[in-house]
């Protein structure tokens, strides 16, 4: 029986994206209809329950990881790799929080899949073989600045010799208080939205995330800027990167620009932490000159002192997955350490040192989420990890080629060359059309025509449309001539 509904599941998940990347209104409405209003008293028996699901609800989902040519947000698909092992953990039902040798290898397995991901993205692992798997990148932010917060007022503790130096242990109010400083910013450029609301939620102030760009370019740092805000005397601060900015697609800075941010923290005692999402990934493409300029805006990322990246997005795992890496081991235990449950302490082991989950990151009861992530890793390699990043840039190259020469739409940042503007180009195309009108309803527009999906966005205060390309599913040729044509036909209109 289990093995029939997962063919099924299998089978509809691969003919979906025929049908539309959206789901009929009618669909919808079928689907809204069937939930129930109330919990009945008694079930239903199982095939009943599944032939409501699949028949009912399913139907109403949209294209978002089943198919190659929904390009709205930054979804990913789910690898034949991934799938499968996702069921494993769904049928397992692991929990992975404590390091306990002798009772499971799934703590194990999990650390085994950071050390892999360091490897894909060429981190030393004897620096960057620590850290967890989060439920996403919004995660991943949450844990980079509370290891952060930790750091800058440990810090400034240390040299006034002060007892208190730990914001998990004492409060962030009264370390403040005792430090005689009146709170801690974050200095960035172009943010993505995650990382204001884990400055919300960390008690740093979403007000307190400051932009330092420069005038010319807003998401290049000002460094004059940057230094004198970190060389204040009443703030701390985190300086946050945008490896990877989600609009664009483009990279906040090169090798040589995290090199001098880098040395600028030393000297101040900031933490310094990337927002690497999707933009790790550039580090995964080869030396070729084709990919130079992506490559350079993820260099530099192993001077950072931690790093946000995701799972559900390029690495094609399902939700929810992301993962964080951080420089310094022992960091996130003074944060996120489970108080007074030494029964939870792992057993000893002859293996590496393997923190348990609870005491490094948000969760206590955690899904083996990294088996996927580990599934998908074997699978693909390296190799078949670059062969997809390859596919997804040339066919995001492919269509902002097209739309640059297009006498309809204005390619988006502005470019000086054509050239220049390939370069940059990683697995984003930001987008206007010329004429207002149109341009006010480009999204709207092009996702009516159930072919394609793309976000609205703004850029420079004025609506722009996104196609972000991330599913494995990514065939050059075919996805470019179904998106060029479907342009073409709105311009049309
Ligand atoms: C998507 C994204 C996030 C948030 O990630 P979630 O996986 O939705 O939590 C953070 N930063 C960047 C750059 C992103 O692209």
């Amino acid at each position: 029986m289990h093995d029939q509904v997962l063919q099924n599941l299998w089978e509809t998940a691969q003919g979906k994206w025929e049908t539309g990347v959206l789901p009929t209104a009618e669909s919808l409405a079928r689907a809204r209809a069937s939930l129930p209003r109330s919990l009945p008293d008694s079930g239903i028996n199982l095939e009943d329950v599944q032939q409501h699901i699949l028949n009912e609800i399913v139907p109403a989902f949209n294209g978002g990881s089943i198919s190659p040519n929904y390009y709205g947000f930054i979804t990913g698909g789910v690898t034949p790799a991934a799938l499968f092992a996702d069921n494993v953990v769904s049928a397992y039902d692991q929990n992975v929080q404590v390091h306990l040798t002798n009772h499971s290898i799934v703590t194990d397995v999990e650390h085994n899949a950071l050390g892999l991901l360091t490897d894909l993205f060429e981190l030393d692992r004897s620096q960057w073989h620590n850290g967890t798997f989060t439920t996403g990148a919004t995660a991943s932010n949450i844990l980079g600045l509370a290891c952060g917060r930790e750091y800058v007022l440990r810090k400034v503790a240390e040299k006034k010799g002060l007892r208190m130096t730990s914001v998990g242990e004492s409060g962030l109010f009264e370390l403040l208080h005792a430090l005689n400083l009146s709170g801690i910013q974050v200095l960035s450029t172009l943010p993505h939205s995650s990382l204001v609301k884990a400055a919300g939620i960390l008690g740093i102030g979403r007000a307190n995330v400051r932009n330092i760009a420069q005038s010319s370019n807003p998401l290049k740092f000002d460094l004059e800027q940057l230094e004198h805000e970190l060389a204040r005397a009443d703030k701390v601060s985190i300086v946050a990167v945008s490896s990877g900015e989600v609009n664009t697609g483009r990279f906040a800075t090169t090798a040589d620009d995290i090199s001098q941010i880098r040395q600028l923290c030393d000297k101040y005692g900031a933490w310094l932490h990337a927002d690497g999402a999707f933009g790790i990934f550039g580090r995964v493409l080869n030396d070729d000159p084709e990919f130079a300029t992506v490559k350079q805006g993820s260099r530099g990322l192993e001077w950072v002192d931690s790093i946000t990246g995701d799972g559900h997005k390029l690495l094609n795992v399902p939700y929810d997955c992301g993962f964080f890496f951080c420089r310094h081991p022992d960091l996130a235990a003074s944060v996120f350490q489970n108080a007074n449950a030494a029964y939870l302490a792992g057993g000893p082991s002859d293996g590496p040192v393997i923190p348990s989950p609870l005491n490094i990151g948000i969760e206590n009861s955690r899904r083996f989420r990294a088996l996927p992530v580990y599934a998908s890793l074997l699978y693909y390699g390296k190799d078949g990890y670059r062969a997809m990043l390859e596919r997804q840039t040339k066919l995001a190259r492919g269509i902002n080629d097209w739309i640059f020469d297009h006498p309809d739409y204005v390619a988006l940042p502005r470019t000086s060359s054509k050239a220049d503007h390939l370069d940059q180009t990683f697995m984003s195309v930001l987008f206007r059309a010329k004429d207002d009108t149109l341009n006010k309803q480009l999204a709207r527009k092009i996702n009516e025509t159930s072919k394609m999906f793309v976000s609205g966005t703004s850029w420079d205060g004025a609506p722009a449309t996104r196609i972000a390309v991330s599913n494995w599913r990514v065939d050059v040729q075919r996805d470019l001539d179904l998106v060029t044509g479907v342009l073409a036909e709105v311009a049309r209109s």
